[in-house]
């Protein structure tokens, strides 16, 4: 069942999601060479809960960190710990949070120190694959409408779009219906309405689609080995354009 947030509710997933913006912008700024990963999540999980929040990804279904932290051929699902960033990589992170009880969930793939001109145009394709998919989230289209935007734009530039995860409803959970997938026919799938809030999240590899899961049945990577990139934004579908509750004004 797709929910239909109230104005109260969407007031406190306005305040999750600016916990979680704040918390990636934050960790932006100490992305470079040498920095574990750990210590990012050691840091992300700090300001989330100085800023009033509960670390969604901490034991979600076991997940043992506060971030998603996913280096180069990492997809999504990276658990962060001991790697120390390199010139030259890049890093995805996703963040999420719960205000009094509603989720914020959003992602970004960061540079770290110089990267290749591909590396830069992986990044730059699927950011704006993003803004396109949110661009489709209006009321009285449907959920293909966003994933056929995102596909599009991305197969366009040469790079394909993951399948095996997807996007999602968000509120009093994580993951609530519907499913948002990043590809689709235009005017398939649930139909948009005021209240819904989704999260839109492509996943972009820079080869195949295909993912395989590591060893310690988390971290996603690319079957070929290509580099990924991964964005995300949570939404709320409006009267008028979406509004953003995951980014900074
Ligand atoms: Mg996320
Ligand atoms: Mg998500």
């Amino acid at each position: 069942m797709i929910t239909l947030k109230s104005a109260q509710e969407i007031a406190f997933m306005r305040q999750a999601g600016r916990i979680v913006a704040e918390t990636l912008q934050e960790l932006g700024k100490r992305i470079s060479p040498g920095v574990t990963t750990g210590e990012l999540n050691k840091f992300a999980e700090d300001f989330i809960k100085e800023a009033g929040g509960v670390p969604a990804f901490l034991n979600y279904q076991g997940f043992p960190a506060s971030i998603c932290a996913s280096v180069n051929n990492e997809v999504v699902h990276g658990i962060p710990g001991l790697r120390i960033l390199e010139n030259g990589d890049i890093i995805s992170i996703d963040v999420g949070a719960f205000y009094h009880g509603y989720c914020g969930d959003s992602a970004c793939t960061f540079p770290v120190g110089e990267i290749s001109a591909e590396a830069e145009r992986l990044l730059a394709v699927t950011k704006k694959s993003l803004e396109m998919g949110i661009e489709k989230a209006v009321s009285g289209n449907r959920i293909g409408d966003i994933g056929a935007a995102i596909q599009t734009f991305v197969e366009d530039n040469g790079f394909s779009v993951v399948r095996a995860f997807v996007g999602h409803g968000i509120g009093q959970e994580m993951h609530e219906a519907p499913q948002v997938p990043n590809f689709g026919r235009p005017g398939y799938g649930p139909r948009l309405e005021p209240g819904m809030t989704l999260a839109i999240e492509p996943m972009v590899n820079a080869g195949t689609y295909d993912v395989a899961i590591m060893p310690n049945k988390w971290t996603v990577v690319t079957k070929d080995g290509s580099l990924s990139a991964h964005f995300e934004h949570s939404i709320l579908v409006t009267g008028g354009q979406p509004e953003i509750l995951t980014r900074l004004s």
